[in-house]
């Protein structure tokens, strides 16, 4: 079938594209309605994603008058990582229990961590040298300096880079020592497995054998009960014996809606340090080295170009970059600001689009009748106070902007008073209908 389809595909496109990233792929079989591909690296697969995927995937299906999908992984990764389920998928038992079965090893004692996220590819700048060297102190010292160590910060500023380099580092120093990295999610997964084929007992003592126990994006077990307690539990074994954790959340433990009470402050016990959005000259430094690590030969000015004009979200920034690298691999020419710009020119559109935290503070200015520069200023009367607050709590609800990102928006406040405005709007709301009111017709006028 997957050789019907290559035929097909080649009489679908042209043969430089084919050539270019039909040729690379490897067919590594069919499991259950999935299609399994592997090409040789991020960038092939980048591209695939955004171009080839659904043509593969309709052609495919087709062909074997059945629904496929297409699933894509670079060769070079674990095999295990990329094909975990979620946790929805609805597993009949098998014979062969899946529970408890031990993590893949990637590099000596290493466990689920991927190698490329080391402290060298980390590029240091003011919106996360505190967080670097919480990291960098406790792969130096695990389990004596700061314990738990507590990262948080926004999607896609490198937490899971920095978590990942702790583990990587801590090995390098002591290959001896058992180092762990899972995300919350993988965790609970594990746990559910462990809990239908009755393998706690497996499952506790993987986790508890560890030196290192790196959680990743911790804020996803909040309100599951029971994994909140099993992850309690293994905290505790673990922090009793002097084992470093270390945990990542895109929140602040306070700010985790439905994160049990006993773990929030076990978090607390350590270091918080926090990643904000990177200024425009970390940006351009990470996108220089990423563009280096490709091969992608980046000029100065599209460097600045992309640093500039879009987004804070360095996991946006690099697909950015690997489209541009793409695109120029592709037509065989060199990167230029004018090909970025028409690349790009799609995502820019929408960006611009996006409401604007100005365009907020407009609506709301304009609804109680005051400035927009009071909306903006610390005045603290409180015909000022409250629309402030609202404003606040709706450029959070309609944009993507981050906290720090608002608060310089509002006049270069700190993120923790965005925070408490908006989580006093959220609580005055659930009891005054009124101000429920103003609100909704707010959000309404903006959005249509
Ligand atoms: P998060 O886990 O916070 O969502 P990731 O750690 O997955 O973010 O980072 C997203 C991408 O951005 C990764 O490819 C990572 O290597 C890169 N990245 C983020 N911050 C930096 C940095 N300071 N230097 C180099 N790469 C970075
Ligand atoms: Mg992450």
């Amino acid at each position: 079938l997957w050789e019907k389809t290559l035929e097909q595909l080649e009489q679908t496109l042209t043969p430089q594209h084919f050539a270019t990233w039909i040729t690379p792929i490897k067919f590594a079989g069919v499991e259950e309605d999935k299609v399994l591909l592997e090409v040789p690296n991020r960038f092939v697969l980048d591209w695939l994603r955004d171009h080839y995927v659904s043509i593969i995937q309709e052609i495919f299906s087709k062909l074997a008058s059945n629904p496929y999908r297409v699933v894509i992984k670079v060769s070079t990764t674990p095999p295990k990582k990329s094909v975990d389920k979620p946790v929805s998928s609805p597993a009949p038992p098998s014979p062969t229990p899946a529970a408890a079965q031990p993590p893949v090893r990637t590099a000596n004692n290493g466990f689920n961590l991927n190698s490329k996220y080391t402290f060298e590819e980390f590029v240091l700048g003011s919106s996360n040298q505190f967080a670097c060297a919480a990291a960098m102190a406790v792969a130096n010292n695990p389990a004596t300096t700061y314990n738990p160590l507590f990262i948080y910060g926004g999607v896609g500023l490198g937490k899971t880079h920095l978590v990942t380099a702790i583990g990587n580092a801590i090995l390098k120093n002591n290959p001896e020592m058992k180092v762990c990295y899972y995300t919350s999610e993988k965790f609970m997964n594990e746990l559910i497995n462990s809990l239908r084929y009755a393998k706690m007992d497996e499952f506790r003592n993987k986790f508890r054998s560890m030196d290192v126990l790196l959680i990743d994006d911790v804020q996803f077990i909040a309100g599951k009960e029971r994994t909140q307690e099993e992850f309690f539990h293994t905290f505790n074994a673990l922090y009793d014996s002097h084992k470093q954790i270390v945990v990542t959340s895109d929140k602040f433990p306070k700010e985790i809606p439905g994160l049990e009470e006993r773990l929030r402050s076990r978090f607390e016990w350590g270091l918080i340090a926090d990643i904000q959005a990177p200024d425009m000259e970390t940006k351009h430094a990470i996108l220089k080295m990423k563009a280096e690590a490709n091969g992608i030969g980046l000029p100065e000015e599209v460097a600045y170009f992309l640093a500039n004009s879009i987004s804070s979200n360095v996991r946006e920034l690099e697909g950015y970059l690997v489209r541009i690298g793409a695109y120029a691999s592709l037509t065989a020419t060199p990167v230029t600001l004018e090909m970025a710009q028409e690349v790009l020119k799609d995502i820019l559109i929408e960006k611009k689009r996006e409401l604007s935290v100005e365009e907020i503070q407009k609506r709301v200015a304009h609804h109680y009748g005051i400035k927009v520069a009071d909306i903006k200023s610390s005045k603290r009367m409180k015909a000022l106070v409250l629309p402030r607050q609202i404003a606040m709590y709706l450029s959070r609800q309609l944009t993507s902007f981050s906290y720090p990102e608002i608060g310089d928006r509002f006049g270069g406040k700190d993120h923790s008073t965005i925070i408490h405005a908006i989580k006093k709007i959220e609580k005055n709301m659930e009891e005054d209908f009124q101000l429920r009111t103003v609100i909704n017709s707010l959000k309404k006028e903006l959005t249509v």
